[in-house]
């Protein structure tokens, strides 16, 4: 890779950022007079932790990282933006994206003025290496992939990724939000021999708290110092802080949630099958399932009159006529199969 000076914008490595009444002093006092807070209204009158360390040490252990490795945003969304912003500089810079994948990498680019060079997966969903270390030229920052990749879940080959990895000269962006769902591992554990790696996980999915808005980026402590300088000073109010921190404590009922899912995936696979209406079933690494049916656009009408809600995902590219069914609780899963059932009798 090139070296991180070389790839971050220069107004960005020569920022001298906000510094908060909580930077100059961070230890204990007992009167605090430096922050225009005000004395009622406690806890929520003070400004909340800017960089989230106790929640950090609970994650850090969660993922077995270092406290420097890790930045928390408002969803993943916020590390995918500011990721944006610190390398690519608008109108000149471009960012690499497989096709089809997660919607985010585009439009926080467009708003950033980033163009996006999108390089399709080859029909049966899997990365063309090739084409996407040959799209890069010497203004392509980032390269964004998606793994278990959203909208078709499936996990790409490690060696694959590695191999990117290795001959891509910017930064990849590797977005693991689906990863607890996997059966591959997670590449967390390369990010130590290859700088150029940034992780993106998020709480929103297998943890359950997609309200609560909380994602994070792995990388090294350098990539994570660019990402705190740039952030808003308190991107995580206190009550995410708190709430998040608190259910970090119960990581056994997550991963009882995450067996359910697993079965319930498998079972619905399975039941998805006897319908002569489904002819593809992908497989799926994460906690959706897409199907390719005979007319997705009719069956996704027929499914909203019985107030059932899929994503309807056909006019995406190599995606044509299918849905995309996220795996609810046993019950709810059920119910869509039993409208199925009925939307099968009826093309019968
Ligand atoms: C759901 C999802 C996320 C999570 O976004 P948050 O902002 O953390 O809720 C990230 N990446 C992908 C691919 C997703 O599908």
């Amino acid at each position: 890779m090139k070296s991180l000076q070389e790839l971050v914008r220069p107004n960005i490595f020569n920022l001298k950022p906000y510094s908060s009444a909580h930077d100059e002093f961070t230890g204990e006092a007992s009167v605090y007079l430096d922050a225009n807070e005000s004395p009622y209204n406690s806890p929520y009158n003070r400004y909340p932790d800017p960089y989230q360390r106790k929640l950090k040490e609970k994650v850090a252990e969660l993922k077995e990282v270092a406290v420097e490795q890790i930045f928390l945003g408002n969803g993943s969304d916020e590390p995918i933006d500011l990721l944006i912003k610190a390398f690519c500089t608008p109108g000149t810079d471009n960012i690499i994206s497989i096709d089809p994948t997660y919607g985010m990498y585009q439009v926080a680019a467009d708003i950033n003025e980033v163009k996006v060079r999108r390089v399709a997966l080859t029909a049966s969903f899997e990365l063309n290496t090739k084409a996407l270390l040959d799209a890069a030229d010497d203004n392509s920052k980032l390269l964004f992939i998606c793994s278990p990749n959203n909208p078709t879940g499936n996990s790409f080959k490690r060696e694959e990724i590695l191999e990117i990895i290795n001959a891509f000269q910017g930064i990849v962006v590797l977005d693991e939000a689906y990863i607890d769902f996997s059966s591959k591992k997670s590449l967390l554990s390369e990010m130590d021999q290859h700088p150029n790696l940034v992780v993106l996980q998020t709480f929103s999915k297998a943890w359950g708290m997609a309200g609560l808005r909380l994602g994070m980026a792995l990388a090294s402590k350098e990539i994570i110092g660019i990402l705190n300088k740039i952030k808003y000073p308190y991107n995580i109010n206190i009550l995410t802080q708190e709430k998040v921190l608190d259910m970090l404590n119960d990581e056994e009922r997550t991963k009882r949630w995450i067996k359910t899912t697993i079965e319930e995936r498998e079972k619905m696979a399975r039941e998805l099958k006897k319908f002569s209406f489904v002819t593809t079933i992908h497989p799926s690494d994460a906690n959706f399932l897409l199907i390719q049916t005979l007319d997705a656009n009719e069956l996704y009408k027929f499914l909203v009159d019985q107030k059932i809600i899929v994503r309807n995902r056909s006019t995406v590219a190599l995606c044509n006529n299918c849905v995309r069914i996220t795996i609810g609780s046993p019950e709810e899963n059920q119910q869509i199969l039993e409208a199925l059932k009925q939307y099968q009798t009826m093309k019968a």
